[in-house]
């Protein structure tokens, strides 16, 4: 198949290789040349513009930053509506808010572009083995033509039903895993701080009823567990900047949708807190670094 790729970062780029490793031919197109020039070197057509990247494709798939970038890249000047060819088939991979991926969907149809909303997750080790999961918004028929090509990126491909629901999808358990990193975070603390040894008290949490991923998978205390950004400093993993973007998209749904969600709201505003006293970039179980005692 022909594919162009659009948005060349630490998740694109990687998915992009996943393709050429599959026998695709890939055009890539980044703002920054340096990611277009490293994708060539892989084996893809570089490209100066959309509107080169877009040229002669049956399938166009864009992972950018945020919400603007992704209005801007389909519906700017220059961009992929003004550019592809009519009826060539456009997946979006970005995590943005659902508001926005309906609202590019529909445009997209107006053009007679089929389109789906798929956000992943799994992070950049998943989007380098090719084993990230995919939250797919799309009808039916369009799932089932876009799914092989998702299956070369990803292990697991879930449609989550029609337009922006891939997105819904995304941000409510990313909220939930906010909410329950600052959780594991508080009771850990709070053992620590009463005398209990952390591992004795993981070990208890994680056969009893407060378990959760946070806790038995990603436990954010020093020490307890071995292979987690806690045991290295919380570098690498899923930057608590990244993490604060996503409450922000959860939050901004829930107003919208006259939804509350007052533990959501709390998490942002103590990743907002974490980000302001400069640590934006450590992984997001690092909060625990809100809660511990240095005394
Ligand atoms: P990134 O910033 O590394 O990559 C984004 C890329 O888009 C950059 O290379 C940037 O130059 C490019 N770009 C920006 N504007 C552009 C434009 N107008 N035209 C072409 N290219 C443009 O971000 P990332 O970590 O790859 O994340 C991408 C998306 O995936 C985000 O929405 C993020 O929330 C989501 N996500 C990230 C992770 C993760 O662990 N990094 C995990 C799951 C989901």
């Amino acid at each position: 198949m022909k594919i162009a790729f659009i948005g060349l970062g630490n998740m694109g780029a990687p998915m992009a290789r996943n393709l050429l490793k599959a026998g695709h031919e890939l055009a890539a197109y980044d703002v920054l040349p340096r990611n277009v020039e490293a994708l060539a070197k892989a084996g893809a057509r570089p490209a100066g513009s959309i509107g080169e990247a877009v040229a002669g494709v049956d399938l166009v798939i864009t992972m950018l930053p945020s919400s603007p970038h992704v209005r801007s890249v389909y519906d700017g000047e220059g961009g992929v509506f003004a550019s592809a060819p009519r009826g060539v088939t456009l997946i979006d991979c970005s995590t943005i808010d659902p508001h926005t991926a309906r609202e590019v969907g529909a445009r997209a149809a107006e053009r007679g572009h089929p389109m789906a909303d798929a956000p992943v997750s799994g992070g950049t080790n998943g989007a380098e083995a090719g084993t990230l999961t995919f939250m797919v918004g799309a009808d039916e028929a369009l799932f089932a033509r876009i799914e092989p090509v998702l299956a070369q990126m990803g292990r697991k491909i879930v449609r989550c039903g029609e337009s922006g629901t891939g997105q819904v999808a995304k941000i409510c358990n990313n909220m939930l895993l906010a909410i329950s990193m600052i959780g594991v975070a508080e009771a850990m603390s709070l053992g620590a701080s009463l005398g209990i040894d952390p591992k004795v008290l993981a070990g208890i949490i994680n056969s009893s009823s407060g378990r959760c991923w946070s806790s038995d998978t990603y436990n954010p205390f020093p020490g307890v567990m071995d292979n987690v950004p806690a045991a290295r400093g919380y570098t690498g993993g899923f930057g608590s900047d990244l993490m604060l973007k996503d409450l922000g998209l959860a939050t901004d749904a829930a107003k919208q949708a006259r939804q509350p969600v007052v533990l959501g709201a709390a998490a942002e505003q103590l990743y907002r807190l974490f980000s302001a006293q400069g640590s934006g970039g450590l992984d997001f179980s690092a909060i625990i670094g809100l809660f511990r005692r240095t005394s």
